[in-house]
């Protein structure tokens, strides 16, 4: 075959680093270095025309060719964990199978944590003198002579924290069901998180040795929410579990194997070192301890690591028993010591030639994550032209509701808004107020939340602002439909909103040359800003709102006062101020 034919690579006429990467089976942090070597500053989801990815593909290896053909050749790349594009750029041929990563989901009280402790125990401590085990955050089990890793903090959060920083949460989920209970809040926002990440799910139906127990209702629950039991031809493994009793262990850890087999869950044990962390702490004696679980290649005492934003060479690993390790290889999680700060649990890391090289990383990892962490965001305002600039594809919602009743008109409208371009796709719905848990799913998988009837908790708004998620708030269902039909064809204007910034009470007025009369007053609350806008209020009517004209603190023209210092105040096209009238300066700021 001609060399340079297979060389060749047709692309269209914009592309994403992300896709490229994928396309030219090259790590996309690569990419950003050739970018970055060429004087352009790109993140991961950024588009780069033809022109500019031609340049990039000459460096790796291929000879670019604008596509004919209108097609798009790349769009559904879909959300592919971090870790596997990294692997991306690995020889197929040295590829072997690795431990799958599970982690375990499910409401509360289901019994997540007495599973783990089951399997833990039936499993590790056979045949071991004491079993003792270590918690690092994840352990392996070996079933028919094949490891299978878990992490065994269950929940969402760390499920979720993993995604948001762009790493991935593991290869399976075992989706706990109380067979007591079926299934509940947050077993439907397990299942939407495990989608918006495409991990496969196999439902553990725990406590079967209730006598309440009714298998036959939770599959038709399961059933109902998109996760057909494979008995009814479906293709969800339901594996009959009592975490208390023991009973089941075996099957669920078959199944694991079995849905293990039917993925690719592969690595390169002599590759690029790459994965991710579990968790990680400070110990008084030790320094900082951090569990990594590596994803592809082979981690080694006295490796530079690169951890999220901190780094350092590693002293010493030990793996879940406390044992002393030279080596880790794929899916293995170890505890390792010499890392010089805390890495966040989902950061991802590498190894690295040199310390040098190693702040290097840092300093590039950095930069793409800032880029990233505010390009992935999107709100519905900026939905437009991103829709335009090749950036989303579909608009995710989680929508929360007050009542059943309102949520279900609700997604039939929403779903009826899917037949243009764009297309709608509400990841999770529920009633409730909206918690941290929404926002998280939410940051993770670039969605919006809408709430209707409902309130944002002060945590998740908190979260919000610092996941840059966007919220918003609804009571009238068509202006939510609305505004995102409207969205959807790019007419929704941005919603402002005024911030008081300060109030002040005018204590005698002055006449002014220029200006006609300036309120002598004292700032009663917060402060009032040069730049603000303000409001002449009288009794509780508003005299006049405008600009401020002039702000002055004594004989000084200053650009803020604070509360209880004298100042006085120049309004433009405004003069007739009274003793006694109160004065509101405010901004107003994009929502
Ligand atoms: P988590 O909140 O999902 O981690 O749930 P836990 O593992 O803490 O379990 C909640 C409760 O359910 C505890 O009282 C467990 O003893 C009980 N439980 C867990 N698994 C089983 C089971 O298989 N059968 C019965 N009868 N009880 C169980």
């Amino acid at each position: 075959m001609n060399e340079t034919l297979t060389n060749k690579l047709e692309l269209p006429a914009s592309v994403t680093i992300r896709d490229l990467a994928q396309l030219t089976n090259t790590s996309p942090i690569q990419i950003i270095k050739v970018l970055m070597a060429n004087g352009v500053m790109a993140n991961i989801n950024q588009q780069i025309d033809f022109d500019t990815a031609a340049v990039v593909c000459a460096e790796v290896g291929f000879e670019a060719i604008l596509a004919t053909s209108e097609e798009e050749k790349v769009s559904e790349v879909g959300e592919v964990p971090y870790w596997r594009q990294m692997i991306a750029g690995e020889d197929p041929a040295k590829l072997v199978n690795r431990p799958p990563v599970i982690t375990i989901l499910g409401h509360v009280d289901h019994g997540k944590t007495t599973l783990l402790d089951a399997i833990r125990h039936t499993e590790v401590a056979a045949g071991e003198a004491g079993g003792i085990t270590q918690h690092i955050g994840a352990y392996q089990v070996e079933h028919h002579n094949r490891q299978i890793t878990f992490l065994d903090t269950p929940g969402h959060a760390a499920f979720t924290a993993m995604r948001a920083r762009g790493a991935q949460g593991a290869d399976i989920v075992v989706l706990v069901v109380a067979a007591n209970d079926g299934v509940m809040p947050q077993t439907r926002e397990a299942i939407a998180h495990a989608k918006a990440a495409r991990v496969p799910i196999i439902v553990a139906m725990n406590k079967i040795d209730l006598s309440e127990a009714n298998p036959d209702l939770v599959k038709k629950q399961l059933a109902d929410n998109g996760l057909i039991p494979d008995d009814w031809d479906g293709d969800t493994l339901v594996v009959p579990v009592s975490a208390k009793k023991k009973m089941g262990i075996d099957d669920l850890l078959e199944g694991i194997l079995l849905v293990a087999d039917a993925s690719e869950i592969k690595a390169n044990p002599d590759g690029e070192v790459v994965g991710s962390v579990i968790e990680a702490e400070i110990d008084k004696t030790r320094g900082v301890i951090a569990t990594l679980l590596v994803q592809n290649g082979t981690l080694g005492v006295g490796d530079v690591v690169v951890a999220g934003e901190s780094c350092g060479k590693i002293k010493a690993m030990f793996d879940f028993k406390g044992r002393k390790v030279q080596k880790a290889g794929p899916s293995f999680p170890v505890s390792v010591l010499g890392l010089t700060n805390v890495p966040e649990a989902g950061d991802l890391f590498m190894t690295a030639e040199s310390d040098r090289e190693a702040r290097e990383k840092v300093a590039t990892l950095h930069a793409t994550r800032q880029s990233e962490a505010v390009s992935t965001k999107v709100t519905l305002e900026q939905l437009f032209e991103r829709y335009k600039a090749g950036e989303v594809k579909e608009l995710r919602l989680i929508v929360k509701a007050d009542v059943q009743g309102s949520l279900a008109p609700i997604i039939k409208s929403l779903n009826d808004l899917s037949s243009g371009d764009i297309k709608i796709n509400i990841l999770y719905s529920e009633t409730g107020n909206i918690g941290e848990n929404d926002i998280m799913l939410a940051s993770a998988s670039t969605a919006v939340v809408v709430g209707f009837n409902v309130e944002a908790d002060s945590n998740a708004r908190r979260v919000a602002e610092a996941e840059g998620v966007s919220i918003r708030l609804y009571n009238i269902i068509y202006r939510l439909t609305e505004d995102v039909e409207k969205a959807l064809k790019g007419m929704l204007e941005p919603e402002f909103k005024e911030v008081i910034l300060g109030q002040a009470v005018v204590q005698a007025v002055f006449s002014a040359k220029r200006l006609g009369s300036v309120a002598g007053c004292k700032v009663v609350k917060g402060e009032f800003r040069r730049n603000g806008k303000i409001r002449v209020v009288r009794d509780g009517q508003v005299m006049h709102e405008g600009e401020i004209a002039s702000l002055r603190h004594e004989k000084d023209d200053v650009q803020e006062v604070r509360t209880g210092f004298e100042c006085g105040v120049g309004v433009r096209n405004f003069s007739d101020f009274k003793a006694g009238d109160m004065l509101e300066c405010y901004t107003i700021e994009k929502q």
